[in-house]
């Protein structure tokens, strides 16, 4: 209770400006911080819901800010609870992509000393001090490298199961396998999530003195995760073309004139942390 209210009283109002952005000295920024205490059974979903619809009522948070938090909660949350138990005990096996690739020692041992691009270097030494981080850093800086990378799901489901406090099966089952990984081939959304640099460049400060640049896809600085965005639209060509969703990330691979310089510069991290 002292948590929710914390919340309600300090960060709420700020939730809807700035719950997909990332700074690296403030990785809470205006999250709750309340999933393990409502995963445990600690709070309830009605009374989070309600002491934020009370905040609004009362003038303290803003409709735009309550709204995006209760829609997290009574929206994303609820969702998430019935597509584990619709989907079912198969859901856990599925490889639509079939990446088979090994997650690699320095990933798996929250190695962030060993890591240079500074958005993933921040992110895992977040994860590995406080065992948590909020929704975007998982999904477009941890899950979308695994997926860029091509390693395997079900690995990927294992660590994050292992390294977030928390981490239940039927919330990080969908969240993983299905929205960061589309193992599922769609099922529980309707694209893969990926990006390049200028994503994380334009939602965060993480790019501010990182040894690469979001813009470069080719040379010494090339950023990873755009050569690993390259990659990624260039080996599931045919799945993404056939997406109206992603079509045009096909189109826009296309028109790189240096396309197969690209592709060989992704390579520079098939061995070495980025
Ligand atoms: C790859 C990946 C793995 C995830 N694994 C987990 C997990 O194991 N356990 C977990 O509770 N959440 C998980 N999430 C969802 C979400 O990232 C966390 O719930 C959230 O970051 C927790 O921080 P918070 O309490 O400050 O959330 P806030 O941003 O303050 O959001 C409020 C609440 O909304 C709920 N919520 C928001 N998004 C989701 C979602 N996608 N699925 C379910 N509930 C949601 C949570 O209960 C959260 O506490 C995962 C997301 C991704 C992309
Ligand atoms: S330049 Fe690339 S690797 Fe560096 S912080 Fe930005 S997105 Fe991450």
């Amino acid at each position: 209770m002292a948590a929710l209210r914390r919340f309600t009283e300090h960060r709420l109002a700020g939730f809807g400006p700035h719950e997909d952005a990332m700074l690296a000295a403030d990785p809470v920024m205006s999250h709750s911080l309340l999933s393990s205490s409502l995963n445990l059974g600690l709070l309830d979903p009605f009374e989070v819901v309600t002491a934020a619809e009370n905040a609004w009522r009362t003038g303290r948070a803003p409709v735009n800010s309550v709204e995006g938090f209760v829609r997290q909660i009574a929206g994303w949350r609820e969702y998430v609870w019935q597509l584990y138990w619709y989907f079912g005990e198969e859901y856990r096996q599925l490889n639509a992509l079939h990446h088979r690739t090994p997650l690699p020692d320095w990933f798996l041992e929250l190695d962030a000393d060993a890591v240079t691009a500074r958005c993933l270097a921040t992110v895992l030494a977040q994860v590995r001090d406080t065992g948590w981080t909020h929704h975007i850093p998982r999904l477009m800086v941890l899950g979308s490298f695994a997926l860029q990378r091509g390693w395997d799901p079900r690995g990927v489901t294992d660590w994050f199961h292992r390294c977030f406090v928390d981490g239940y099966d039927w919330v990080m089952l969908p969240n993983v396998t299905g929205m960061s990984q589309y193992a599922d081939g769609g099922r529980m959304t309707t694209k893969p999530y990926t990006s390049g640099g200028a994503y994380i460049h334009r939602m965060s400060d993480l790019c501010d003195g990182c040894s690469y640049r979001p813009g470069d896809r080719t040379g010494e600085r090339a950023c990873p995760y755009t050569t690993g965005y390259w990659s990624f639209v260039h080996r599931h060509r045919a799945l993404l073309a056939a997406n109206h969703r992603t079509s045009r990330a096909v189109q826009g691979l296309d028109r790189l004139t240096d396309a197969d310089q690209v592709l060989r510069t992704n390579h520079r991290w098939d061995e070495h942390p980025p």
